[in-house]
């Protein structure tokens, strides 16, 4: 007797990350995403554990990447080389980017897929649905197989520069869903939502009130930030100082897409310094010479001391970024500020704790301005009741159950559960 395709959530059932999800059906199996598992203070693992329940002895049909966050593709490393993925172009980029970056690669070949264009492996349909998110190049994930229809949702938002591609398909939602796979990370977490285009009046106005330099720090592959900083840069007369490691990542995926702002446009500068530069030089990480070559003798770059200088800067921040300005003679004063552009949780760790006591001894102005990468409550809410699943399978969440008023048609499944699909 032919039964439905069979759902298991391998992980993130009950967690934020590590996200590993299989539909089997007939003998097929098609995985959405393969991540490693967030660790205490929000970081993720390098690679993590592979969820007891997939079995990686046998072939898969296809493994599906929503978006290049570790904790949806951090596992790529301990699986199968010979496992077919699938991601969009950009998404590939980032990943491989992000790989080199921790010495080591990513064995597996990809093929890419685009917004909106329906590819089948195996007896699986899938259509892809850019969206939302912190991550550039992230996907929903429609999957028709067997007369069922499973829409993943992977990350997304509502307050970014995409929103209207979310509202878009809440207006016209794919019909008749089966199960929908809904994030819920911000469930029971204290986040603001503003919209990017807010935080850059936020930016503009802290540039102007700012007698020095503005220090940020934010995710270089948090692409729509990247554009709400150089926005507000152009609209205070600031220059935008981008370490080569963002300046790389700007300019790659501008092979994708032409409108992202890099090297050689207005307001735009690279910054060399020495870890950086080891960092692209060394064969075992990313391993181009070339490029830091290319970045030197642009006429758009200069070294850490050239900051010492510039009080219209605003400047990438990390840590060992700010390790190797330090050695340039480039300190914080009372007339800087630094702006922490990422999650409050992160500022926790040893790493900022140590940045923000730095800028604290000098008198520097210190701000948060930030927003979630991840739909709030009410826009959970509100994207489930339009897409009216049959069951809505809740995920990537520590705290689901305590949130499922306001819900319908919940149905609890737990990591390694099999769900055969009705
Ligand atoms: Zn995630
Ligand atoms: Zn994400």
């Amino acid at each position: 007797m032919a039964t439905g395709p069979v759902l298991t959530i391998h992980r993130a059932a009950d967690e934020i990350g590590g996200n590993c999800i299989e539909l089997e059906h007939d003998g097929h199996r098609l995985l959405l995403d393969a991540g490693s598992p967030l660790v205490g203070d929000g970081t993720t693992e390098p690679q993590g554990a592979i969820p007891r329940t997939l079995d990686t002895s046998k072939d898969i049909a296809g493994l599906i990447i929503s978006h290049p966050h570790q904790d949806h593709w951090g596992l790529l490393r301990s699986l199968p080389a010979s496992w077919s993925v699938w991601s969009g172009a950009a998404s590939e980029t980032l990943i491989r980017m992000t790989a080199s970056l921790s010495g080591g690669g990513v064995a597996q070949r990809f093929q890419t897929y685009r917004p909106h264009e329906p590819f089948s492996v195996g007896p699986f349909t899938i259509t892809p649905f850019l969206t939302d998110h912190s991550a550039f190049d992230a996907h929903m994930l429609l999957v028709d197989v067997g007369g069922k229809r499973v829409l993943y949702s992977g990350d997304f938002r509502r307050v970014g520069r995409k929103a209207a591609l979310v509202d878009r398909l809440m207006k016209n939602p794919p019909p008749g869903v089966d199960v929908l796979l809904l994030e819920g990370t911000t469930l029971g977490r204290a986040e603001a939502f503003p919209t990017e285009a807010a935080l850059e009046d936020d930016f503009v106005s802290l540039f102007q009130r700012t007698p020095g330099r503005v220090f940020i720090t934010w995710s270089a592959q948090n692409i729509d930030r990247t554009v709400t900083i150089y926005r507000a840069c152009k609209k205070a007369g600031r220059t935008l100082v981008l370490d080569l490691y963002t300046i790389d990542v700007m300019e790659r995926l501008s092979a994708l897409r032409d409108t992202l702002p890099r090297l050689g446009w207005p307001q735009v500068r690279a910054v060399i310094t020495s870890s950086m530069k080891w960092m692209y030089e060394s064969p075992d990480r990313m391993n181009a010479p070339a490029f830091v070559e290319r970045v030197a003798t642009s006429g758009h770059a200069m070294g850490a001391a050239k900051l010492a200088e510039m009080r219209d800067a605003v400047v990438m921040l990390r840590s060992s970024l700010l390790r190797d300005f330090g050695k340039k003679g480039v300190e914080p004063t009372a007339d800087d500020a630094w702006v922490f552009s990422m999650w409050s949780g992160y500022l926790k760790t040893p790493e900022y704790q140590q940045v923000r006591a730095a800028f604290e001894a000098a008198g520097a102005t210190f701000a948060q301005i930030h927003t979630s990468g991840h739909a709030s409550r009410d826009d959970l809410e509100e994207f489930a009741r339009r897409i009216a699943p049959r069951r809505l399978v809740p995920i990537h969440s520590f705290t689901w159950d305590e949130h499922l008023d306001g819900f319908e048609n919940v149905q609890r499944l737990r990591d390694g559960e099999p769900f055969t699909i009705p």
